[in-house]
């Protein structure tokens, strides 16, 4: 099953972020050894201990909502965040990777869904965000894309509408804001139950779990 996805996902120009949230280190390690390298965490404390136990050279995405107050633990390893939502916790990303000698990948993370409890940005708060002065003063960070997580719904056709509105944003923001920055180039969408329909609307960057797992 590994091998299949991360085939088809790399043919496509595209990463697998194999998301190891609630599986032991074992898990982690057991995909480590078939080559993986990137995975992905939605817990500070988690991604932690797993960045402990395991080999180094593992890149760690920290994917779930992210408190400022927990910034400082990740800010020395962490590969990319996924989850920034406002500017306040940009800036103190800054400030923690200004510490730690490090530049910090973040993606802006967009409400997509229709579920009201996601986290997220829409558009013209990203805009506001990108416009204002405090986010041009930062130094230590470099936004690479965006990120959005779809309805968790059978309906597919809502989920590619949903899919295709973050690539309309990525597209906007990169015109607009990133014309001459080509690390703006990722967009972090499907899952799953979807991945396959974000692979075509787009992504590079599929956040798979169950998949690759089994259930949590
Ligand atoms: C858990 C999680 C995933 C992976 O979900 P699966 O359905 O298990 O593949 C992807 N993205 C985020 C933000 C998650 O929290």
């Amino acid at each position: 099953m590994y091998s299949q996805i991360r085939t088809k996902i790399e043919a496509a120009g595209a990463a697998l972020i194999a998301v190891s949230k609630t599986h032991p280190p074992q898990s982690v390690l057991a995909l480590y050894e078939q080559g993986q390298r990137a995975f992905g965490e939605n817990r500070v404390q988690e991604m932690l201990e797993k960045q402990e136990a395991l080999p180094k050279d593992i890149d760690w995405h920290l994917i779930g909502h992210l408190q400022t107050n927990k910034v400082k633990f990740i800010a020395p390893f962490v590969r990319m965040i996924h989850s920034v939502d406002s500017l306040k916790l940009l800036q103190e990303i800054d400030k923690q990777a200004a510490k730690n000698g490090r530049v910090i990948d973040c993606l802006l993370q967009f409400h997509i869904a229709q579920e009201e409890s996601k986290f997220g940005l829409d558009e013209a708060e990203a805009r506001a965000l990108l416009d204002s002065p405090e986010y041009q003063n930062l130094q230590h960070i470099r936004l690479c894309g965006v990120m959005g997580m779809a309805s968790f719904s059978d309906d597919m056709t809502l989920v590619r509408r949903e899919f295709q509105t973050l690539k309309g944003i990525f597209d906007t923001l990169r015109k607009h804001y990133f014309a001459q920055a080509p690390h703006f180039r990722e967009i972090s969408m499907g899952m799953s139950g979807d991945w396959e329909l974000a692979l075509e609307e787009g992504s590079t960057m599929l956040r798979i779990g169950t998949l690759l797992f089994g259930a949590r």
